[in-house]
C-alpha cells in the first residue's frame, strides 16, 4: 500500500513512524528524506556538495500549517537559502550563516503552497553519489522556481537585513 504525501505530492509506502514536528508529511515520505539524510553524512564530498539543498528544498516542499510561526517562518528562509545559492551564487555555508542571521527577523504570512512538484523525495537516487547529487540537484531547481512567487519578499527581507 502506499499514499500521497500531503506535502510534496509525491507517493510513498504507508508505514507508521515520525515525521516532522512543523514540516507536515507522510510518515513515508520522512523515512525516505531520512535515507537521502544519511547517504550525506556518511559521505563528506556528497554532503559539501548538496545537503544544504537537500534540507532547503525538503522544508520547501512541506511548509506545514501557514498558521505556524516557526512553519511560515521555515518556508521564507528554505526559500532565501536557495535564492543566495542559485541567484547569488553563495557558497553553501554562507547561506547557513545567512539563515541564522535572518531567523531572528519576522517573516510576512506566506503565500499559498504549490502543492506540485516536477520532482520529489521519491525521485532522489541514491543508487551513486553522482545520481544522489543529480537528482537532488533538479530537485531544488525544480522547487525553488514552483516557489517564485517568494521572490519579491526574499529581495525586501535580505535589503532589509543588510547581508
Ligand atoms: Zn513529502
Amino acid at each position: 500500500m502506499s499514499s500521497i504525501c500531503p506535502g510534496c505530492g509525491g507517493r510513498y509506502p504507508d508505514m507508521d513512524g515520525p515525521h516532522h514536528a512543523y514540516m507536515i508529511s507522510s510518515s513515508g515520505c520522512w523515512h525516505a528524506y531520512g535515507l537521502i539524510l544519511a547517504h550525506e553524512y556518511a559521505d563528506k564530498v556528497l554532503f559539501d556538495a548538496v545537503h544544504r539543498l537537500s534540507v532547503d528544498t525538503f522544508a520547501l516542499q512541506h511548509p506545514g500549517d501557514p498558521n505556524d510561526r516557526r512553519a511560515n517562518q521555515s518556508v521564507f528562509l528554505h526559500y532565501i537559502s536557495l535564492y543566495l545559492i542559485f541567484d547569488k551564487n553563495l557558497p553553501h555555508p554562507m547561506a547557513t550563516r545567512a539563515l541564522k542571521t535572518l531567523s531572528r527577523i519576522p517573516m510576512p504570512q506566506r503565500p499559498i503552497a504549490p502543492g506540485n512538484y516536477d520532482h520529489t523525495v521519491s525521485d532522489i537516487d541514491l543508487t551513486s553519489a553522482q545520481s544522489h547529487m543529480e537528482s537532488v540537484m533538479l530537485w531544488a531547481r525544480s522547487t525553488f522556481e514552483a516557489w517564485t512567487i517568494l521572490r519579491p519578499s526574499a529581495d525586501s527581507i535580505i535589503a532589509k537585513s543588510e547581508l
